[in-house]
């Protein structure tokens, strides 16, 4: 298959897969391992333009649904960037997004500790995400 070049992401995927108790079915392995290996917070549309070169049998459906199953049992995680489309992270720790307004690209910054916020009493935080826009350290080199 032309799959083959990837083949050690696809094997890491499926173990990774299993540990986490989920069933490595094909489509399945073929999306986490594309996210696990371009890190790069992909939209559906994306991942599923990516795939379908190789996995002619590919439904955006089936993407949508994989992701969905994925979501559900913290494989991934799912964020929303400025209330546009959701993208897809196999990061699953807290960490912060970093936005760069001139190359568009999503950073992964980690941080021992995400910041916390003074919420009012009653209010249990699950999941914190941090979002932050500027200049990533490429785009700035070339600014100044
Ligand atoms: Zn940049
Ligand atoms: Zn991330």
């Amino acid at each position: 298959m032309a799959y083959s070049k990837n083949d050690k992401v696809l094997k890491e995927a499926a173990s990774r897969l299993k540990s986490l108790g989920i069933r490595p079915l094909s489509h399945r392995v073929a999306v986490y391992g594309h996210l696990m290996h371009v890190n790069n917070h992909p939209s559906v549309e994306e991942i599923y333009s990516e795939l379908k070169q190789s996995i002619p049998t590919l439904s955006k459906t089936t993407v949508y649904n994989v992701l969905d199953h994925l979501c559900e049992h913290h494989a991934v995680r799912k964020i929303v960037i400025e209330g546009r489309e959701a993208r897809y992270d196999a990061m699953t720790h807290d960490h912060i997004h970093f936005k760069c307004n001139t190359c568009n690209l999503i950073y992964d910054i980690e941080q021992p500790k995400v910041p916390q916020l003074n919420l009012p009493a009653g209010y249990e935080v699950t999941t914190t995400q941090v979002y932050i826009e500027g200049l990533c350290p490429h785009c700035a080199k070339h600014m100044h």
